[in-house]
């Protein structure tokens, strides 16, 4: 049976980038960030495809995601960062989950949890998100230390996230951690692991790269900004995202499509009516459009995304029900396309077509969206 909406991943390309990836930034060691289901791909399969890699660390936002890994087996180090107060710090504890930690309340809800934690103290270097701020350093070390020496945790780490505000201002939140850790370490703290990069820092920028980077969106295969060629980098986008094609019809000249007739037909076309909607995650901001590929000929979506399907126009390009429309995806290695590799679009087409990044296309994939996880 063909599923009527698939995302096919190939486990083989995220292992082979996080080895193409280990390899650019060694001696650095690699955490693969497997957040939000591992941006659309599935945690737990990309946990094990990015470990078969060669990946040190996972890392995830919350602790339910990472609870959700050790309860499928994974006992790789492993990092969650995003808490509330009153979150689970016993239970991380246990699952020897290793804790992000942004604030000196934060590390004294921590250091009152049964068991040593071992924490990672995050510093704001200037992204203004989590981590303590620069006037708390100070005092935050200090905190950090005394409940060391109390035998409350163990400080494995110290990070910071860059803002990737340029070049500058990225040097700027560079000097700003090496300040950080020179004060850490004057008063006493030891860290095994100071990190600070993401994709995009990590893959710019030797010097910041420090101990450990944390790549998310590289590790599938996606660049993390428009100045990095991916594929240039030996990378390769690890989800095709398709589905059959469910009618066919002739429209003549002049005749509208889909809800609002924000589309006419200009000539005489073939219509293609793809089960794929934004209940699926494909942006109703790709309206009149985003690119679909069906039997190796491009088309687009003519008039709005709705909620369950898109039409799409494929001008005289011959296509029968049951023939398989690729949104995007990595035609080389997958069996679910019809395409050809040079008319398959890209996640970076569709971001483009959505005015939105290609983190969000992938990671918005939807839960109706079966994933087939081919190596
Ligand atoms: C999501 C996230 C990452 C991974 O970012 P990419 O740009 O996808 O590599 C790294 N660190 C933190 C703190 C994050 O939230």
């Amino acid at each position: 049976m063909t599923d009527l909406r698939l995302a096919t991943i190939s486990t083989g390309a995220i292992s082979h980038n996080v080895e193409t990836l280990r390899a650019l930034v060694a001696p650095a060691q690699v955490m693969a960030v497997v957040k939000a289901n591992g941006y659309g791909h599935g945690a737990i399969e990309s946990a094990q495809a990015a470990l078969a890699g060669g990946a040190h660390w996972l890392g995830v936002a919350d602790l339910s995601e990472a609870f959700a890994l050790r309860d499928a087996g994974i006992d790789a180090p492993l990092l969650a960062w995003l808490h509330q107060p009153g979150a689970a710090f016993s239970e991380a504890v246990r699952a020897k989950v290793d804790l992000g930690i942004s604030s000196i309340a934060q590390l004294s809800e921590v250091a009152a949890a049964s068991g040593t934690a071992r924490v990672h103290l995050k510093v704001d270097t200037g992204l203004h998100r989590n981590g303590a701020v620069l006037s708390d350093w100070q005092r935050f070390f200090e905190a950090a230390v005394a409940h060391e020496l109390a035998g409350r945790i163990r400080v494995r780490g110290i990070w910071s996230h860059l803002a990737n505000a340029g070049a500058e201002h990225d040097a700027q939140q560079i000097d700003q951690f090496s300040a950080a850790l020179a004060m850490a370490e004057a008063v006493g703290l030891r860290p095994e692991f100071r990190h600070l990069a993401a994709s995009e820092g990590a893959i710019k920028y030797a010097s910041a790269r420090f101990d450990l980077v944390r790549l998310g969106i590289s590790t599938f295969g996606l660049a993390p900004a428009d100045d990095v060629d991916a594929a240039a980098l030996g990378l390769v986008p690890a989800m095709t995202l398709s589905a059959p094609v469910v009618s066919v019809k002739r429209a003549l000249a002049g005749v509208g499509v889909s809800y609002g007739f924000d589309f006419y037909c200009e000539s005489d076309t073939t219509l293609a009516l793809v089960p794929l909607g934004y209940g699926d995650g494909v942006p109703r901001h790709a309206s009149n459009r985003g690119p679909v590929t069906i039997n190796g000929a491009r088309g687009q979506i003519a008039g709005r995304v709705a909620m369950d399907q898109i039409v799409v126009n494929m001008g005289d390009a011959p296509v029968a029900i049951g023939d398989r429309a690729v949104l995007f995806g990595n035609v080389a290695g997958s069996a679910a396309d019809s395409g050809t590799a040079s008319t398959v679009p890209s996640v970076d087409e569709w971001a483009a077509a959505a005015e939105t990044i290609n983190y969000e296309i992938v990671t918005r994939i939807g839960s109706r969206v079966i994933r087939r996880y081919e190596s």
